[in-house]
C-alpha cells in the first residue's frame, strides 16, 4: 500500500486498486479490476471499460454511484490505518452528493459540457448559455437565454468557488470560462472580469467560442492573451457547406479560417471540434478545411461522433442522411488517419457522453 498528498491531490495504491481524490476529500478516480470510475465535480459517475477492444463509457445510476463511492471511502479508511493523514478524508456517498448539490447552487444550473482536456479545470461562469443556440444537433443550452453574468454575481461566484475548493484548487489545471461563448460579451467588460479573476486565482484560462457571433478584433485577442487565455475551443463541425446548413451552423468557412487566424496571431492556441457521421463529402471537405489551418504546439483537433437524439435524427432522415450502424466510428477513424498523415498535433475523440463537469 502507498499513499501521498501533494499539490491538492491525494493518491492511494493498494494492490490492483488505484484511488485519487482532491484535498477537499472529493473522489476523482477509482480503478479496480477491469474498470475505472471518474466522479465529476457535479457528482456524475462515469464508468470506463474495454469490451472486445472498444472503450465503453457508461453513466452510473444513483444506486451504483452509492456502491462505488462507499467502496472507495472504505479503501480510504483501510489505508488510513497505515497513513493517518487520510483519516479526515474518510467520507461517504452522502458527502459527495451534498458537494455536488452545493456546486450546482453556486453555478445555478448543471454544466452540460466541457472540452475533454478540461475535466480538471475550475469552471467559472462568465455568461450563461449560447448566443446562437440554434444548431439543430445541439440541445446543450436549449432552455437558457444567453446572458453575461453581472459583475457582482460573477465576483460572488468566484469567492464561493475559492472557498468550495479551498484545499484543492492548486490541483486544477486551469480555469474554464463558461458557458458556450464567454468571450462574446465584449472586450472591455471581459477584461474587467478577467482582471478580477486573475487577482483571485492565477491560472491559465480556456473558453469555447463559435466562429460567427464573437465580435472580437485582433487587438481584443491580444488583450485576452495578455490576460492569460491559453486556448479557445471552436466548434467547426464540418468543412462542407451543405452539412453546415443542415446543422444550422451559420459558419462561412472562409470567415472561420480568418477568425482562427486572428486567435493564432495573438499567440492563443486553438481546439477545433469537428463531427463524424455525415458521409463522404463531409469527410473530404472537413479534412481539407482542417489541413488549411497552420497549427502550433498546444493546438488540438477533436472529432466528435454525432449524437442522434430524436429531433435531430428526424432532421437527418428528412435530408437523406440517416446513418448506417458504425458509420460515425468509421468516419472518425478515416478523418483521424488522414489528418495524422500531415498534421503533427493531437487528434482525439470528443465523446459528449463523458465530457461532463
Ligand atoms: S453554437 Fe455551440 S453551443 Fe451554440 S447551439 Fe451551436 S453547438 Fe450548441
Amino acid at each position: 500500500m502507498f499513499a501521498t498528498e501533494s499539490g491538492g491531490l491525494i493518491k492511494i495504491e493498494s494492490g490492483e486498486r488505484r484511488l485519487s481524490m482532491n484535498s477537499d476529500s472529493d473522489m476523482i478516480y477509482y480503478s479496480l479490476e477491469d474498470r475505472t470510475y471518474r466522479r465529476t465535480n457535479m457528482n456524475d459517475f462515469v464508468e470506463f471499460r474495454y469490451i472486445d477492444g472498444n472503450r465503453i463509457a457508461r453513466l452510473l445510476p444513483e444506486s451504483e454511484k452509492q456502491l462505488v463511492a462507499n467502496n472507495f471511502y472504505g479503501n480510504v479508511k483501510e489505508a488510513s490505518l497505515e497513513y493517518p493523514f487520510l483519516k479526515k478524508h474518510i467520507k461517504d456517498y452522502n458527502f459527495l452528493k451534498s458537494r455536488g448539490n452545493e456546486l450546482m447552487r453556486i453555478y445555478g444550473s448543471r454544466i452540460p459540457v466541457v472540452p475533454p482536456d478540461r475535466y480538471f479545470s475550475l469552471y467559472v461562469k462568465i455568461s450563461r448559455g449560447c448566443p446562437w443556440n440554434q444548431c439543430t444537433f445541439c440541445e446543450l443550452y436549449r432552455d437558457q437565454r444567453y446572458l453575461p453574468l453581472s459583475f457582482d454575481s460573477f465576483k460572488e461566484q468566484v469567492e464561493k468557488l475559492s472557498i468550495f475548493f479551498k484545499n484543492s484548487v492548486t490541483s486544477m489545471n486551469g480555469i474554464f470560462l463558461g458557458d458556450a461563448n464567454a468571450i462574446s460579451m465584449g472586450s472591455r467588460a471581459l477584461n474587467e472580469y478577467l482582471f478580477f479573476l486573475n487577482s483571485k486565482l492565477h491560472m491559465p484560462l480556456y473558453a469555447f467560442s463559435d466562429a460567427f457571433t464573437t465580435p472580437l478584433k485582433n487587438i481584443d485577442f491580444i488583450k485576452l492573451k495578455n490576460a492569460g487565455v491559453k486556448r479557445i475551443y471552436i466548434g467547426i463541425e464540418s468543412g462542407n457547406s451543405a452539412v453546415l446548413k443542415i446543422l444550422n451552423k451559420k459558419i462561412n468557412l472562409k470567415s472561420a479560417g480568418e477568425f482562427i487566424k486572428k486567435i493564432k496571431d495573438a499567440g492563443i492556441n486553438i481546439g477545433l471540434i469537428v463531427m463524424s457521421g455525415f458521409g463522404k463529402d463531409h469527410v473530404n471537405d472537413t479534412v481539407n478545411f482542417l489541413k488549411s489551418i497552420v497549427y502550433a504546439k498546444g493546438d488540438i483537433i477533436y472529432i466528435s461522433p454525432v449524437k442522434e437524439y430524436n429531433e435531430f435524427r428526424e432532421i437527418l432522415i428528412e435530408n437523406g442522411m440517416e446513418k448506417e450502424t458504425g458509420q460515425k466510428e468509421f468516419e472518425y477513424d478515416i478523418i483521424r488517419t488522414r489528418l495524422k498523415e500531415s498534421i503533427n498535433i493531437p487528434v482525439v475523440v470528443y465523446n459528449l457522453d463523458e465530457a461532463i463537469y
